[in-house]
């Protein structure tokens, strides 16, 4: 049976927090962004797809208009 190698595709944080979807190429430990130039290693990555959670938390709940006239 062959065996298939998967690999690990990165997208750029930075062009996905401006709604653009842009896979990040490897150079080394690094990744870089051919769009917007970005470039870094795969623990801030990392970190900045964290931020970019935080932005879409509630994106499984529907709030009801009760839940928006609390907030
Ligand atoms: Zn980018």
């Amino acid at each position: 049976m062959a065996e298939i190698k998967l690999r690990k595709v990165m997208r750029c944080p930075v062009c996905f927090a401006r709604e653009n979807d842009v896979t990040l190429l490897k150079d080394g430990d690094e990744y870089y962004c051919i769009r917007c130039s970005y470039h870094g290693t795969a623990d801030h990555i990392a970190g900045m797809y964290m931020d970019l959670r935080k932005k879409y938390r509630w994106i499984q709940h529907r709030v009801t208009l009760e839940e928006l006239r609390i907030l």
